[in-house]
Order: structure tokens, then sequence, then C-alpha cells
């Protein structure tokens, strides 16, 4: 599985991210926490962002990408990855098409996490302002005074990614202002269904290498292997319905780029039911 996570500084994406990674036994990717201990240890890297970042403005493109990509070549990368802020500007997103193709990967699904941005303000406000109040240190670009820069460079630089994933029919859409556990929950049914795709196209390639359906049918078990030609059928038309439901997955992929993810992922539900 290989999903991104897009919103904005304080959405959830980490929270999001960690639990993806123990759900589907992938791997985080987040740029900032690379980033974080490229400065911690004072590689070149780390020494270039160090100011930047403080700021909450965007370290250069070419850095962000070329330690991606890096990461993207360790074995570990291989069942997957959640990639959490990055890609952060349109030439990332490019770079890391072209990154993928290279590796012959494919990227499932980009899953926007929409916040409200006051509301995400006050939250950090308040939050500084209690661990200020215990003494416990808060990270240098977490005041809300730096948080403003960061979610003005979210709106003109990442937000475009939006439309450039939507466009690309990858953007799924699920409201970040919920509790963590319902977030969490719309994420897997969204992941869930886009999962219940992979039938179909077992059962293409079982085709493909000249298995025919009687024998697929066979190979569904007892049931189906004892009605014969019945069960051929059958097996023929559940291939054939799949091969429809996944057509109107995408479809509704499509369409709901604009749609809140609970009622995509309850048509998806449904529509497969059927099928
Ligand atoms: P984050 O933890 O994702 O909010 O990132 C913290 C900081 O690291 C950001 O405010 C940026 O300065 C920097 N950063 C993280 N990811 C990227 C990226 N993909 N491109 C540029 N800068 C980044």
């Amino acid at each position: 599985m290989r999903v991104i996570l897009l919103g904005p500084p304080g959405s959830g994406k980490g929270t999001q991210a960690q639990r993806l990674v123990e759900r589907y036994g992938i791997i985080q990717l987040s740029s900032g926490e690379m980033l974080r201990t490229a400065v911690a240890t004072e590689t070149p890297v780390g020494l270039k962002a160090k100011d930047i970042m403080a700021a909450g403005g965007l370290v250069p493109d070419e850095i962000v990408i070329s330690t991606i990509s890096d990461r993207l070549d360790q074995p570990d990368a291989k069942r997957g990855f959640v990639l959490d802020g990055f890609p952060r500007t349109v030439p990332q997103a490019q770079a890391l098409d072209e990154l993928l193709k290279r590796k012959h990967l494919k990227l499932d699904a980009v899953i926007e996490l929409r916040v409200n941005e006051s509301a995400l303000l006050q939250r950090v406000e308040t939050r500084v302002a209690q661990m200020r109040l215990r003494g416990e240190e808060v990270r240098v670009d977490d005041t809300p005074e730096v948080l403003t820069a960061r979610l003005a460079s979210y709106r003109a630089k990442t937000e475009p990614l939006i439309h450039y994933y939507s466009e690309r029919r990858k953007l799924l859409t699920v409201d970040g202002m919920m509790p963590i556990e319902e977030v969490t929950r719309q994420i897997n049914r969204i992941l869930h269904a886009l999962a219940g795709k992979k039938p179909a196209k077992k059962a293409a390639s079982r085709k493909r290498r000249g298995m025919g359906t009687r024998k697929a049918a066979k190979k569904a078990g007892p049931r189906a292997a004892k009605s014969g030609v019945k069960a051929a059928a059958a097996a023929k038309k559940s291939v054939k319905s799949r091969a429809g439901a996944r057509k109107r997955v995408s479809e509704t992929l499509r369409k709901g780029a604009k749609k809140s993810s609970a009622r995509i992922v309850k048509k998806l539900t449904k529509r497969r039911v059927k099928a």
C-alpha cells in the first residue's frame, strides 16, 4: 500500500500515519521528522534546513526530494509506505511521480485531511499555553506565530496539490475535524474500498494465465466445484461483476472528489455488496 496524507500542519497527518503503519505494516515517511533528525544531528542537509524550518518556511525542493528518494530505496519501503508532509509543492509531486515511475511503483491514494484553520490555530494556542504553564519545551516551529506562517505556506504551495491529485483521480477527502478515532475509521474504510478492487485483478490475471472460469470455480471451493457448469457460469458472472465494480469504483472516485468520503465509502460499499 502506498498512500499520501495531505493536510495543513496540525491536521493530524502524523497520528493517522502511525496508525496506518501499525495496521498495514508499512513505513511512515515523514519529511518533517527526517529534516528534524538532520537538524539535530547537524548533517549538511540539517544545517541548510535549520533556519528555514524555524521560520516556518519550506526547505528547497531538491533537498527534500533527494532525502525521500534515498529513503524509498531502502528495503523496508518495499512493503509500502505512507508519506506524511511530502509532497508539499507541485514540483515535489511531479518528482514523486517520476520517482515512482522509475521504481515501477504505483500510488494507491492521496487522502486529504480537511480542517478548519481557525480552529486549528486555537487548538495550537491552547496546547502551547498549557505546555508553557507546565514548563515543557515547545517545538520552535509549533508556536501560534510560526504556525500562521506554515499555514500561509500550505495555502500557497501545498493546496494546489489537491487539484493535482484530484485531476489524477487519486484524491479522497476526510473531515479532519472529527475525533481522531473517527478519522482513522474513515481512512480505513477508504483503503478497504480501494483494496476491494484487487480480486477483479486476480481474476483477470487468472484468465490471462489460461485458468478458465471452471477451474476458477473449482478453486473457489467445494460448493462451487460441485455444480460444474453452473459454477463456471457463476464464476464468470462474478469476474464480470467485479470488473464492473472496479470500473464503478474509479468512476465514483472521480466524481466523488468533491464529496465527503463518508458518502463515497457508503456508495462503494453498497455497490460492492450488490455486485
Ligand atoms: P512537518 O513536521 O511536516 O510540519 O514539517 C516541519 C517543517 O519541515 C516544515 O515547516 C518545513 O519547514 C519542513 N518540511 C517538511 N516537509 C517538507 C517538504 N516536503 N518540503 C519542504 N519543507 C518541508
